[in-house]
């Protein structure tokens, strides 16, 4: 099985003060990767702080190189600061500022041209799964995307169901399986390299006392967590539920 990959998302929260001393209040994480996605304007006061403690990442980059795009920040410009990982695709991204798959698919190229590994937001929204298109819109968002996952350093899917984003409301165990066993089929279909790469990892409603249930599939590679990770201690909480149960799979 993957390394765990466990995410923190802080979206538009914080302060440099809670960058600068988040590393620190986590402390030292072995058996699971962690990667923390600070606003932009942190990254390098944290990269510094962190010194190499924990993998940084940004929470969205512009699908552009360089020029004329008032207000972007370029995929090199995030690598140069200490981002290695990109989220590309989230669905305040998509909702809020409109974004397609083509723009999705844009970032994620340019991510990867820098020299950074793309984690790929994709999701339902609830009248969508009721309607019966769940896997039908996953696999759409997907489309696009494989052959640029290849060519990434390390990638992930994070499987984020817009109706449990943020919400409370945590999808089912047997619901959050499905998806990533039919991401995991289309990625085999594709070309079975990416079994290895690419990890598929949960988003939605998060919390120290739901990630355990979620671990127990190994379909689950890891989790995103939005307001979760805003707290260090709830945060490393997620951390150490997923360091135990790696800890006792090895076993
Ligand atoms: C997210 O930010 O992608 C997210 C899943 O947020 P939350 O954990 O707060 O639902």
């Amino acid at each position: 099985m993957n390394k765990r990959l466990i995410i923190a998302n802080w979206k538009m929260h914080g302060d440099l003060a809670m960058a600068g001393g988040f590393a620190a209040a986590l402390g030292q994480v072995n058996t699971v990767e962690v990667v923390v996605m600070p606003p932009m304007a942190y990254l390098q006061g944290m990269a510094e702080a962190a010194a190499g403690q924990v993998a940084l990442g940004c929470q969205d980059i512009s699908p552009f190189a360089e020029g004329a795009y008032t207000g972007d920040v370029s995929a090199g410009m995030a690598y140069e600061v200490g981002a290695r990982w990109a989220l590309v695709g989230h669905s305040e991204r998509r909702v809020v500022h409109s974004e397609s798959d083509q723009d999705v698919a844009a970032k994620c190229e340019a991510a990867v041209e820098a020299g950074l590994s793309p984690i790929v937001c994709v999701g339902e929204t609830q009248q969508q799964r009721d309607a019966g298109l769940a896997v039908e819109t996953i696999s759409d968002q997907l489309a696009s995307i494989w052959r640029l996952l290849l060519q990434a350093p390390a990638a992930g899917i994070a499987y984020e169901p817009v109706w449990a984003i943020g919400s409370g409301q945590v999808a089912s165990l047997e619901d959050v399986a499905v998806m990533h066993r039919s991401i995991r089929e289309q990625m085999r279909a594709y070309d079975a390299r990416m079994l290895e790469k690419v990890r598929v990892i949960y988003g939605g409603s998060v919390k120290p006392n739901n990630v355990g249930e979620l671990f127990t599939d190994d379909a689950v590679e890891g989790v995103l967590v939005g307001g979760a990770s805003l707290d260090p201690e709830s945060f490393r909480a997620i951390i150490d539920v997923a360091a135990e149960q790696a800890a006792a799979e090895k076993e």
